[in-house]
């Protein structure tokens, strides 16, 4: 049943929306290359785990090291400002690299566990 007041909810004020905008890691959490806000390579999970095409392709096979889940392209924030507060220079990438927090077998052994199920069935 669809709800009249469902479509409402869905609009965001310019505050709401800074205030939830991605991190825009500078880097591969996994190889330390820079990931650059404008990156085509950039990968990302729904946690924001950050790691390049590379990785995600050969290393990870499409498993989030972190939390398991799959990765999507990350989306490229707009340095125009189209509309007032919302631009790359208004709500800035990160600026604090990140890397993970366990061994490289580690990661493997991870990634061999759960790769052979698509990211909708882990
Ligand atoms: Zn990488
Ligand atoms: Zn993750």
């Amino acid at each position: 049943m669809l709800d009249a007041s469902l479509g409402a909810r869905c609009v965001l004020s310019t505050t709401e929306m800074t205030t939830m905008a991605l991190e825009l890691r500078p880097n591969c959490e996994y190889c330390d290359r820079d990931l650059p806000p404008a990156s085509k390579l950039a990968r990302i999970c729904t946690y924001e785990c950050t790691f390049c095409a590379d990785c995600v392709d050969n290393v990870l096979f499409n498993v989030c090291p972190n939390c398991g889940g799959g990765f999507t392209q990350r989306p490229i924030r707009p340095v125009n400002e189209w509309r007032p507060g919302l631009s790359l220079a208004k709500r800035p990438a990160s600026t604090k690299r990140v890397s993970l927090s366990y061994e490289l077998a580690n990661i493997a052994a991870h990634s061999l566990r759960i790769r052979n199920f698509p990211p909708e069935e882990r």
